[in-house]
């Protein structure tokens, strides 16, 4: 039981927003962190970024030459998104995860979804990156969005609930439960770094955490070697799905309540 445990424990690191405009400093400290605990985190590239929130830092000329170097040493490159502007708002949280906010893809019809992943796609193509996995910007997705990446074949996105990477609608989904980096003591899941808000206090918060935990840091190899779509990993995805869209629910509540009585 022990060894089951182990064996279906541990973390990926998935960083957000990778972009020409980062907090380059901060990734070089990164690097040097994962080379020292040979770590190979998953890094969500925006292919054609035009997210002004990303414009207040120092631009990188070599961009794509960074990310191919990144590729060589075995980090995982990953779409995420086309430009990361936010076009559509998703109302009511009706999009596939329930997060409910800004929206790249969910809400617009198959043609629009569908143009956008094949232009990224054909960036990194033409940039010698190798696709094979996607996220979405804020994680809203709708039924559009599967068809539109599974046409363009893309079977693998970094998101969803649960306790193990599972399929469902013959996608390969990783799940991304917390914005914290937390191990749970069981399970196999995604973190999602957003270094362009990182203070300080952050990177030494992030470096602590590598130091103990560095033993249970997976490749994405092996995050997705550990898909498993059996009935108890089933209900236990029903089960996180439900508290985590209840807490969220709950969270919103609480500020919504805090803004009132301000
Ligand atoms: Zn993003």
């Amino acid at each position: 039981m022990n060894n089951y445990i182990k064996n279906n424990t541990g973390i990926l690191i998935r960083i957000d927003d990778v972009c020409e405009n980062m907090d380059w400093d901060l990734m070089k400290k990164l690097e040097v962190l994962f080379d020292k605990y040979s770590i190979k985190p998953v890094l969500g590239v925006i292919p054609n970024n035009k997210d002004e929130g990303f414009l207040s830092f120092s631009r990188n000329d070599n961009f794509w030459d960074q990310v191919r170097k990144w590729q060589d040493k075995g980090w995982e490159i990953v779409q995420h998104g086309y430009t990361h502007i936010y076009d559509k708002l998703c109302r009511k949280k009706s999009d596939y995860f329930n997060y409910g906010g800004g929206s790249e893809f969910f809400g617009h019809p198959l043609d629009i979804q569908e143009a956008r992943i094949k232009k990224g796609l054909e960036k990194f193509k033409k940039e010698e990156i190798k696709i094979r996995a996607f996220f979405a910007p804020n994680q809203t997705y709708d039924e559009n969005t599967f068809i539109a990446l599974k046409n363009n074949g893309i079977t693998e996105i970094i998101d969803g609930y649960g306790l193990m990477p599972y399929t469902e609608k013959n996608i390969k989904f990783i799940p991304q439960l917390f914005e914290k980096v937390i191990l749970l003591p069981f399970g196999i899941q995604s973190t999602k770094l957003h270094t362009h808000t990182w203070k300080e206090i952050d990177y030494i918060n992030f470096e602590n955490f590598i130091k103990k935990n560095s033993n249970q840091i997976i490749t994405y190899d092996q995050a997705l070697a550990k898909i498993n779509n059996n009935f108890f990993y089933k209900f236990l995805r029903f089960i996180t799905t439900n508290v985590l869209k209840l807490k969220r629910l709950r969270l919103k509540k609480d500020s919504e309540y805090k803004i009132k009585e301000a």
